[in-house]
């Protein structure tokens, strides 16, 4: 996957288009990520507790992958991930910048 969590992406088509969030769970064989922030689904929330009221809560839905581009930590652009191999390891490079992308 060229998406990793904790990388900041930015959404290319679907309502969310032009935004930008964090990968927070990423599910590498139905190339999905949840992104902080994007594909806002309402949930209703039940009360715990009798005397509490139940609330609606917004959680992030899964986006496909082919949907989103990778922002660049170095340079700060929306950029496709290239891959270089480094002894055993193989390292993101950003297609932009060719600068290494860590993480
Ligand atoms: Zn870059």
């Amino acid at each position: 996957m060229k998406i990793k969590k904790g990388d900041t992406v930015l959404i290319m088509s679907g309502k969310d288009r032009g935004k930008k969030g964090k990968a927070i769970r990423v599910f590498p064989e139905e190339k999905l990520i949840l992104v902080e922030g994007i594909n806002l689904r309402k949930k209703h929330q039940r009360p715990k507790k009798s005397g509490e009221k139940g609330q609606i809560i917004l959680i992030p839905g899964p986006v496909s992958v082919s949907s989103m581009k990778l922002m660049c930590p170095q340079c700060g652009k929306a950029t496709r991930v290239g891959y270089q191999i480094s002894g055993k390891n193989k390292i993101r490079i950003c297609k932009k910048c060719k600068q290494t992308i860590v993480q």
